[in-house]
C-alpha cells in the first residue's frame, strides 16, 4: 500500500534521510524507532505530503505523492496522522473536533458526521465525553479523541508520531489499547514509538532508524530481541 523508494531529503545542507526505502502493505504495523533527530518524523511527514522529499519516490496505493500537487489534500484525506500533541481545536467540543474533516473537507451532512464521530468517540472509550471540551479531557482522552477524528475520514492508513510520549505514564495504556485494537481490525499503520513492549506485541516489522538510514529492519519480535546490527544492540540496551 506504501512504498517508499531510496528518498533522500535535506534540510540546507543537512542529509536527513539518506535513500529510505521502505514497503507496507494492507493491514500491516510498521514500528519505526531510533534515536531522537534519526528521521523518524521526517519518514512520517514525507509519507503524507507534510514535507517534500528530494529524491526517490513515495507511491501510496500506486499514486505518487508529491506535496506540490494539487491532489495532496485528497492524498492527506486517506492518509491519518496522529502526533504527539494531539492538536484539537480548544473551542469546539469533542465531538465537533471529530466531525471536522467529514463537514469541511468532505462536505458530508452535519447530522451523518456526527452520528459517525459519536460511533468513532464510543469505540476509543468515550461516548461519555461527547459535548466536552478538549481542554477538559487528561492527556490521553484527548489522544483518544484525535485517533477518533484521523478514522472519522476512513483513512487507508493511518501514521502514529510518538502518540504516547507526551502523556503520563498512567494514561499510556488506554491510547496503545486502542492502537491495538485498530491494528487487530486490520488498519494499515506506521508509528514512531518508543513503547517496546508495544512494538514486540502489536508489529508485524520493525524498522530501526539511525543517522537518516535504515539500519536493520525485521519481525518485530526478531529484531528487538536479537538485533544483528551494533547500532541497533546500543539503541534498544538503552531504552529497554
Ligand atoms: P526524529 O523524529 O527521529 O527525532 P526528525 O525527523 O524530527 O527526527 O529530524 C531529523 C533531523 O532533521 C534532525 O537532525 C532535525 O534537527 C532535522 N530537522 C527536522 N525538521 C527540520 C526542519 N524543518 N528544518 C531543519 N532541520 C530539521
Ligand atoms: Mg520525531
Amino acid at each position: 500500500m506504501i512504498t517508499i523508494d531510496s528518498i533522500h531529503k535535506s534540510f540546507g545542507t543537512t542529509e536527513v534521510l539518506k535513500s529510505v526505502s521502505l514497503e507496507v502493505n494492507a493491514g500491516e504495523v510498521v514500528c519505526l524507532i531510533g534515536p531522537s533527530g534519526s528521521g523518524k518524523s521526517t519518514v512520517l511527514r514525507c509519507i503524507n505530503g507534510l514535507e517534500r522529499y528530494d529524491g526517490g519516490a513515495i507511491t501510496i496505493n500506486g499514486r505518487q505523492v508529491d506535496a506540490d500537487s494539487r491532489d495532496i489534500h485528497d492524498l492527506r484525506t486517506r492518509v491519518g496522522m496522529v502526533f504527539q500533541r494531539f492538536n484539537l481545536f480548544p473551542h469546539r467540543s469533542v465531538v465537533e473536533n471529530v466531525m471536522e474533516g467529514p463537514v469541511y473537507v468532505k462536505h458530508e451532512p452535519r447530522s451523518e458526521a456526527r452520528k459517525q464521530a459519536i460511533e468513532l468517540l464510543e469505540k476509543v472509550g468515550l461516548g461519555d465525553k461527547v459535548d466536552a471540551y478538549p481542554q477538559q479531557l487528561s492527556g490521553g482522552q484527548q489522544q483518544r479523541v484525535a485517533i477518533a477524528r484521523a478514522l472519522a475520514m476512513r483513512p487507508d492508513a493511518i501514521l502514529f508520531d510518538e502518540p504516547t510520549s507526551a502523556l503520563d505514564p498512567e494514561l499510556v495504556g488506554d491510547v496503545l489499547t486502542v492502537m491495538r485494537d485498530l491494528a487487530r481490525e486490520g488498519m494499515t499503520m506506521v508509528v514512531v514509538t518508543h513503547e517496546m513492549s508495544f512494538a514486540k506485541e502489536v508489529a508485524d516489522r520493525v524498522c530501526f532508524l539511525y543517522g537518516g538510514q535504515i539500519v536493520e529492519e525485521g519481525n518485530a519480535r526478531a529484531l528487538l530481541t536479537e538485533p544483528q546490527h551494533e547500532r541497533t544492540q546500543d539503541f534498544l540496551r538503552r531504552v529497554l
